[in-house]
């Protein structure tokens, strides 16, 4: 009893329901076949993918060619990951066939190296994740591209496999992937947690299995101390923890949607960032798939491009409307985030504008989320109507759907509504937890809410206009 009284003061958090405990879930965790068996079965399908991806001709407008990489991965796959997030945040994590690959090899053969300390941040990964879909539409194609989207995995796997054979633990899901990166920073919003059940028990254990592993499970591949742990960013849900700690210490509970964003004390740059530049670059590439706003964009290129330049015409042809489309991405980002840092500046003397800016930042993950939901949208509907109709030809019925253009709208525009006031909502809690917040939480308010006006005034702008 006094034990109990004990934990849940030092803890506050040890009556807190157990998925674990769900019928035999636990052990099915902790099975040591369980997880290598759903990795293998997402490996094959990898695989399949990378198969049909590559005998495939290279543009499905132009050429024909197969379509199931493509469909697989940016109709069904992604689209299903960001709206499954909320629920499961990094669940993803444990089936995901590449962290596996990098894991295999490393059961072979690994140098072991500690992952240098300088890289240890997500500035690659957040790259690499604006890279990809800022130069989507004009240089990679990957959503009709079926070569491309199995080079992009091909790549990812590589990397996965280097990674593991130079780097101990598993440095290429913890600092390089940018999947794993945004569903980290999104995870936070997620109704699931994993923790430990008490810290006075972890307090109290001398031998920290969790850490340095032992023969039931491994040593946490990503650095996570669980007694420590206040958020779901870095933990890729392998459950090591689950099987390794002989005190049975862990839970995996649910919980409120977006309780790391004001239990968390932690706040990185990095993610700062990317949370910005989700927001600009999707907004960009919904514009993008409107006649109006891609008509400014490409006159505007076409007037600054030199075309007639023969020589390099090829390469101007292809690739100036991307290369500027980058620069303007990169700009607007820059603009987005300089203004929440401008805001943060004018509003709040005395403080440390940087840390203010970042700490703010995560009052947007909200306001990110849902324009990355709303970017996908069109796909999930696209996939979900795929699966209905290949169900249905199984069965021997017709069950196709027509896309809805205007639905599709109105649901993004839906979408970004919510998300600015989670924004303004989460804007508010992360205020009131700063230090000398009577002070302050009118001036937080103010540079969160001037941000996220203009967020709001540009998205409303791009999406009342007709998808194309
Ligand atoms: S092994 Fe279990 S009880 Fe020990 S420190 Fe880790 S989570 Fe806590
Ligand atoms: S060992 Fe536990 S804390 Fe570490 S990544 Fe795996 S599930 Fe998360």
């Amino acid at each position: 009893m006094n034990q109990n009284k004990n934990d849940t003061e030092n803890n506050g958090n040890n009556e807190k329901s157990d998925l674990l405990d769900v019928y035999f879930f636990r052990n099915l965790v902790k099975n040591r076949f369980f997880k290598p068996a759903v990795n293998l079965i997402f490996f094959i399908v990898l695989l399949i993918i990378l198969y049909f991806g590559l005998s495939s001709e290279p543009d499905l407008r132009f050429h024909g060619g197969i379509p199931f990489a493509t469909t697989m991965i940016w109709d069904i796959w992604h689209p299903l990951l960001a709206f499954t997030l909320i629920l499961l945040g990094r669940l993803w994590c444990f089936a995901c066939p590449i962290g596996a690959v990098g894991d295999w090899t490393q059961s072979v053969f690994s140098l072991k190296k500690k992952y240098p300390e300088k890289y240890r941040n997500l500035w690659i990964a957040v790259i690499l994740f604006l890279f990809i879909f800022a130069a989507e539409r004009h240089l990679f194609m990957f959503t009709r591209n079926p070569p491309n989207t199995a080079l992009l995995l091909l790549f990812f796997t590589g990397l996965a496999v280097v990674m593991g054979a130079v780097y101990e633990k598993r440095s290429f899901c913890r600092y390089i992937c940018p999947i794993g990166l945004v569903l980290g920073v999104f995870s936070m919003l997620s109704a699931i947690e994993l923790r430990c059940k008490s810290k006075k028990t972890c307090q109290e254990h001398n031998i920290k299995e969790c850490v340095i592993g032992s023969e039931a499970g491994k040593a946490c591949p990503v650095g996570e101390f669980p007694q420590t742990m206040e958020r779901n960013n870095y933990c890729i849900m392998c459950m090591e923890c689950v099987k390794s700690c002989s005190k049975n210490n862990i839970r995996l509970s649910p919980r409120l949607p977006g309780a790391d964003l004001v239990n968390s004390r932690k706040a990185h740059l990095d993610e700062a960032y990317l949370v910005h530049g989700i927001i600009v670059i999707f907004l960009f590439v919904m514009g993008m798939e409107r006649l109006q706003f891609r008509n400014v964009v490409i006159n505007f290129v076409k007037s600054i491009a030199p075309f007639d330049t023969v020589v390099f015409r090829d390469f101007f042809v292809n690739y100036w409307r991307n290369m500027w489309a980058i620069l303007i991405f990169a700009a607007l980002t820059l603009g987005a985030a300089g203004l929440m840092y401008l805001s943060a500046r004018a509003s709040i003397p005395g403080k440390s504008t940087r840390q203010k800016f970042i700490e703010l930042s995560y009052a947007f993950i909200p306001l990110s989320l849902s324009v990355y939901l709303a970017e996908n949208t069109f796909r999930l509907l696209k996939g979900l109507f795929f699966i209905t109709e290949t169900i249905g030809k199984f069965f021997g019925r017709v069950w196709e759907f027509a896309i809805n253009f205007d639905t599709i709208n109105h649901l993004q525009l839906i979408l970004l509504f919510a998300g600015f006031l989670f924004t303004l909502w989460a804007g508010y809690l992360i205020s009131k937890k700063l230090p000398d917040s009577k002070n302050e939480i009118q001036h937080s308010m103010i540079a969160v809410g001037i941000t996220a006006v203009v967020y709001l005034f540009i998205g409303v702008k791009i999406l009342t206009l007709p998808i194309i």
